[in-house]
């Protein structure tokens, strides 16, 4: 959430600056099982944000004093390619990447079941190849399809888009411009079939009502993006 000014009007008789209708969602792709050497894989566009998220295990735990004796442990590590942002992006984590794979392990936590993989680590890495705006939820969804295609047991498939609030208006999946200039941001995780939210952030500020109506768009999208998760694991496995 930026606060930026533009000359660039964001909503104009109820479009946006991208062509697209307040509830609506960037176009959507998602491929699994995407490399070869990886145990999991999967590649999501939204819109000009592209992620890829690769998943190894479960393997031995290292280091050995970090083991959990009777479950296993994931490990997240989430970056943007120097290349994915207009300035280069300086590699190597910083507070914001580590935070990010903290909000993302704990979202999974929700749903791996860890009691399965003792003394074991399932690690899951997501790498941003282009920045516009909610790479926090394409990194996640990603995974999602990365660890479902590792054969990782998990209880449901965790889906993952933000709503956020331009012009006082709240619409569906911010892009880069609507976030940078924007007045709130508002990332959301659901399980698929149980509905349940994994993970709920906001960066800048909503009413009771306006947070209520993000949520409602939200649920929609990840409703959109839970489908494609399952047609791309179906095409991976037809
Ligand atoms: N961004 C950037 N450089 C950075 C971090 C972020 O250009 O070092 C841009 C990028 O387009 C990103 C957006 O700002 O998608 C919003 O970042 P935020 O931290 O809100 O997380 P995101 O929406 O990507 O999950």
């Amino acid at each position: 959430m930026g606060g930026t000014e533009t000359d660039i009007p964001l909503l104009v008789d109820g479009k946006r600056n991208d062509g697209r209708t307040i509830d609506q969602m960037r176009p959507v792709k998602i491929e699994a099982g995407v490399l070869e050497r990886a145990d999991g894989s999967a590649y999501v566009e939204l819109g000009e944000t592209h992620a890829i998220a690769a998943v190894y295990g479960p393997k031995e735990m290292h280091p050995r004093h970090a083991l959990i004796p009777n479950k296993g442990v994931l490990k997240v590590r989430y970056s943007m390619l120097p290349f994915s942002v207009g300035d280069r992006k300086r590699p190597g984590p910083d507070r914001r990447s580590r935070e990010i794979a903290k909000v993302t392990r704990e979202a999974f936590e929700s749903v791996v079941l860890l009691d399965k993989y003792p003394r074991s680590a399932i690690e899951i890495d997501i790498n941003i190849m282009q920045a516009d705006a909610g790479t926090r939820v394409v990194g996640l969804t990603a995974a999602s399809v990365a660890l479902a295609d590792a054969g990782i047991a998990m209880t449901d498939l965790i889906s993952s888009c933000a709503s956020g609030k331009i012009e006082d208006t709240v619409v569906l999946d911010l892009n880069g411009l609507e976030d940078n200039c924007g007045q709130a941001d508002v990332p959301i995780a659901m399980t698929g079939k149980g509905e349940q939210i994994a993970l709920m952030q906001m960066d800048g500020l909503m009413t009771k009502e306006e947070l209520n109506q993000a949520m409602e768009y939200a649920v929609t999208g990840c409703k959109e993006l839970h489908k494609a998760q399952v047609d791309a694991l179906r095409r991976r496995y037809q």
